[in-house]
């Protein structure tokens, strides 16, 4: 057990959440009245506070700024029918929080800060989750060095926030997927695995390539041959082969480890389907097409969910599915949803309630 934390509540005066409009609430555009702000500083967290959102000040030297130690976590509030406010398995976000910080040679956040300074702000801003179906309150924890001064060498400072975004439905339109051969994300031995600023920077160039040749999004490979499959913009990636579900394991630190796809190897299994974690080549994916046997291509995360891939490109490949037909993506995708919105039983204790 961690000794309890100080953090002081400062409360707005007035609350923006008349001027919302529920009915458009596009992904991350809009924020609660509240954040929680912390200082790291001389090897201990302090000036912990939820006060109203506001902009932050700080110098143009920030290390942040310039050499990149910054990561983040991405998870969601929901309402019931009764008005009860749920997370979403934060504890498995939190963790992944601290692996990320190791990775970048940053300060571990506390569980009592990163947990019950979430649960404190949220209950706080609680009337912001929004209660419509396919609705959610977005939570964005995040941590960036905040040394002002320009040497290259772990911060000796940093700041750790919390932002919450209420958001409507996050319509993703069945996906065109470009398989990528000359770029790449991550490397064993790199920072895959972290949620880490500068991965997403990183993949920009690369996905606007691909935007240009009328896709949504890259579908990643290995550094070295670029046959081994990743995953694909900020999800992971399934495939639906035969009566099997395979999705890339997490063994070369290379992948992301979802928290929406360990969901979703859990509700497959409760689906019957086995589901491999294993290293799967383009080639195999070709070959199950054209056998017929390669039947869904989906993407998990916590933004869309599950996201059904329409088509899948490789070199001049081109791979097409009719995700009317499908029957496996859509029901875990109404698995997911029902249990994060109370109305499935809870089998695995995903839901913690605030
Ligand atoms: C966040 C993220 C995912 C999905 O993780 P979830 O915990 O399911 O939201 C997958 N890949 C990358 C690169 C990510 O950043």
């Amino acid at each position: 057990m961690i000794a309890a934390m100080d953090i002081s509540i400062r409360k707005v005066e007035r609350s923006k959440l008349l001027e919302l409009d529920p009915n458009n609430l596009p992904f991350g555009k809009y924020f609660t009245d509240h954040m929680l702000e912390a200082d790291y500083e001389n090897g201990e967290w302090k000036n912990i506070e939820i006060k109203p959102y506001q902009p932050l000040l700080i110098s143009p030297s920030v290390a942040a700024l310039h050499y990149g130690q910054a990561i983040f976590e991405g998870i969601k509030a929901y309402k019931d029918g009764e008005g009860n406010a749920y997370i979403f398995r934060p504890h498995d976000n939190y963790k992944r929080f601290n692996i990320s910080a190791e990775r970048m040679q940053m300060p571990a956040v506390p569980e009592e800060l990163f947990i019950e300074g979430m649960r404190k702000l949220i209950e706080l801003d609680k009337n912001w989750i929004p209660s419509s179906p396919d609705h959610s309150l977005y939570i964005r924890p995040f941590m960036f060095a905040s040394d002002e001064m320009i040497g290259v060498k772990p911060s000796d400072s940093y700041k750790f926030l919390i932002i919450l975004s209420p958001t409507g439905p996050y319509y993703s339109a069945p996906m065109r997927i470009y398989v990528e051969e000359q770029y790449v994300r991550a490397v064993p031995g790199g920072v895959g695995y972290a949620k880490a600023a500068g991965n997403y920077g990183a993949a920009m160039y690369a996905t606007a390539q691909a935007k240009k040749k009328g896709y949504d999004q890259v579908l990643w490979t290995d550094a070295f041959e670029h046959k081994y499959v990743q995953e694909i913009g900020t999800m992971n990636v399934f495939f639906i082969i035969g009566n099997k579900a395979i999705t890339p394991d997490l063994g070369l630190g290379t992948i992301l480890a979802g928290v929406t796809r360990q969901s979703t190897i859990t509700l497959l299994q409760e689906a019957g389907f086995e589901v491999e974690e294993r290293r799967l080549t383009i080639d195999e994916i070709m070959e199950a097409y054209k056998s017929g046997q390669l039947f869904e291509v989906f993407g998990t995360g916590t933004a869309a969910t599950i996201s059904f891939i329409k088509e899948l490109r490789y070199k001049d490949f081109v791979m097409k599915f009719d995700v009317e037909k499908w029957k496996t993506a859509p029901t875990i995708k109404q698995w997911l949803t029902q249990i994060r919105e109370g109305k499935r039983e809870d089998k695995y204790n995903w839901m913690w309630k605030i």
